[in-house]
């Protein structure tokens, strides 16, 4: 009788049909980008950029370890010694190939000093993938305008660390 009845009154097509009048009275989520926008959650993980500290320099003391994290290979670093202060090191050259990027986060991580950070940038569309392989100046220009609070110098915020002030006579020295 069961098998009669379903074989008459078709209960798949009206299942599918319920379905169907279901969604044409839901509300629509579609927005109208680029002239609306959705608001990103806090966690978002977008473009990458380099950060500097409050006095403008730069965070980043080259120490590769954002390079040596990576999965997907998309960052390379050129470390150098800088000039008259023989126990800092900073990054002469950084690049980002952001063809490769999966926005894992693990360089941001794996950074010691914070000197990388993902902003909310998303609208990154090139004719020219080439143009995707950012260097310092343009890794650090993305910092300046997503992240304009920045954090103070770590020389200046912990005084005890006297091997970071060699070249600032302001500020107490390391005693040998
Ligand atoms: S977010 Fe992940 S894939 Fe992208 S540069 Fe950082 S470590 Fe590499
Ligand atoms: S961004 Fe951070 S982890 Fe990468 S080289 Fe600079 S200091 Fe090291």
């Amino acid at each position: 009788m069961r098998a009669l009845l379903k074989a008459v009154t078709f209960p798949e097509i009206l299942m599918g049909l319920k379905e169907t009048l279901k969604h044409l009275f839901t509300p629509s989520v579609t927005l109208q980008y680029p002239h609306v926008k959705r608001s990103l959650p806090g966690g978002y993980r977008g473009m990458l950029s380099l950060l500097r500290y409050s006095d403008g320099g730069e965070k980043c003391v080259g120490c590769d370890l954002c390079e040596a994290t990576c999965p997907s290979r998309v960052i390379t670093v050129v470390s150098a010694e800088v000039q008259g202060e023989p126990t800092k090191r900073y990054a002469k050259e950084y690049y980002m190939d952001m063809t490769r990027c999966v926005f894992c986060g693990l360089c941001v991580e794996a950074c010691p000093v914070d000197a990388l950070g993902m902003t909310k940038e998303y609208e990154w569309a090139v004719y020219d993938k080439r143009s995707l392989r950012l260097n310092k100046e343009q890794l650090l220009a993305i910092g300046d305008r997503s992240f304009p609070e920045r954090e103070r110098p770590v020389q200046d915020q912990y005084h005890n660390v006297a091997t970071f002030n060699i070249g600032r006579p302001q500020l107490p020295q390391k005693q040998y």
